[in-house]
């Protein structure tokens, strides 16, 4: 693999090898499958004598590329690309985990990760406890015997807390757990886990790292011998990348670094804009000084982020007409594309749950999640404003006593 200097350089000049066309920018390689010159090289590359592409459930030039890349920008050596963010997050956690394992995890999770820890695994024997991210001094006391794993996101979703990478990363290396980050809010532009000790970096590919709304897929990264049975796990139970995906996902992260600057830029105005807004109780963005952990987030994050939260005055019945009166803006769950784009996890993803429960992860009724894309910021922030001018239209009165 060449290594360059800088991020920029490796997300664009890292690339499979050519083929004999000299192609300036790398095909796609759709093929199920690789011809062997002779019967010795067969035997060799099936014995992991030698590397190289045999089937594409193993390894294909395209998700090799893509994978060559996020290692380089992550700071890890190997890693396997999968059909989506939760292929890598489960596989990530089946290929190393065993009946009777424990994990430790944060609370605030992505919806369906919470859905493999508390749905899936328990038919497995493997378990789990939940830990708060605003209370560190209680994680320690949470580890087990069988505990093998810690796992966490950060910023978390929907209520952009963090957690302490370098804390994290020093915790599990004293009680010698693996320590696995969903990374994908960040993106390595923003943060780099492994740099904090983390072994795993998984990522949900869909998000920002293709930006642009349209494939889905993930990676586990981490290092050549945790990775070896992830990739035995993977290689086997099937959840390869289409070399489709994997060629739009490596052609997206040439444009990473220009997208999240300019995703960071528009978060930062509107997070600022919005700040005192006398309509929101308030808003939370990990660059703001007024988030509680912004010295945190300024030592391991570059930027603050493509992701702002707010909580609408009015709770719940006014967060839905916020977003019912939003005019560009879509009402959609994604985030990390090109369009900025709004939910309300209280009568959307997390309607499912108590209003004791969203509390604990920070959900208010009122609370909006907005992904900021890279349209004009000013274009943005009108239709902000004037949806937060419908919602009020209608119920000043009530919300004003
Ligand atoms: C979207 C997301 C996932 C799941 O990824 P998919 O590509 O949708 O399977 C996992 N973690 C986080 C933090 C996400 O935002």
């Amino acid at each position: 693999m060449s290594s360059y200097k800088h991020f920029e350089t490796q997300a664009i000049r890292t690339r499979a090898e050519k083929s004999q066309n000299r192609e300036h920018t790398t095909p796609v390689y759709m093929t199920s499958s690789f011809t062997f010159e002779d019967a010795e090289q067969a035997r060799a590359l099936f014995g992991d004598e030698i590397a190289g592409n045999i089937y594409t459930r193993f390894s294909n030039p395209n998700n090799n590329e893509l994978i060559d890349k996020l290692c380089l920008l992550e700071g890890t050596e190997d890693g396997v690309a999968t059909a989506s963010g939760m292929a890598a997050m489960f596989t990530s956690m089946a290929g190393l985990l065993k009946s009777g394992d424990h994990i430790l995890a944060s609370r605030s999770l992505f919806g369906s990760t919470h859905q493999i820890l508390t749905g899936i695994f328990p038919k497995w024997g493997i378990e789990h406890t939940y830990a708060d991210i605003e209370k560190p001094e209680t994680w320690e006391g949470l580890i087990r015997k069988n505990t093998k794993m810690i796992f966490v996101e950060t910023p978390s979703n929907p209520g952009l807390d963090l957690v302490d990478l370098e804390w994290l990363g020093k915790l599990a290396a004293a009680h010698n757990l693996i320590l696995n980050v969903d990374n994908c809010f960040a993106t390595p532009y923003l943060q780099q886990p492994a740099k904090w000790g983390a072994h795993l970096v998984t990522h949900s590919a869909t998000k920002f790292i293709d930006g642009q709304g349209r494939a889905i897929g993930g990676v586990v990264l981490g290092p050549k011998d945790l990775i070896k049975d992830v990739r035995y796990f993977s290689r086997h139970s099937g959840p390869a990348l289409s070399p489709f995906n994997g060629w739009l996902l490596s052609k997206s992260l040439e444009t990473l670094h220009v997208r999240m600057d300019r995703h960071c830029e528009n978060a930062m105005k509107i997070a600022e804009y919005l700040e005192d807004h006398k309509d929101l109780e308030f808003v939370k963005y990990p660059f703001l000084k007024s988030h509680p952990q912004y010295e945190l987030a300024r030592k391991q994050m570059k930027l603050g982020g493509g992701l702002i939260t707010f909580n609408v005055k009015g709770g719940l019945e006014r967060g839905r007409r916020f977003l019912d009166g939003l005019k560009m803006i879509s009402f959609t769950a994604n985030l990390g594309d090109t369009r900025t784009s709004a939910t309300h996890p209280a009568s959307t993803t997390h309607s499912k749950l108590s209003d004791e429960e969203r509390a604990a992860v920070g959900i208010y009724p009122g609370l909006v999640r907005v992904s900021v894309g890279l349209e004009n910021v000013n274009d943005i922030l009108e239709d902000i404003e004037n949806a937060l001018r419908i919602s009020r239209g209608i119920t000043q009165v009530a919300y004003n006593i």
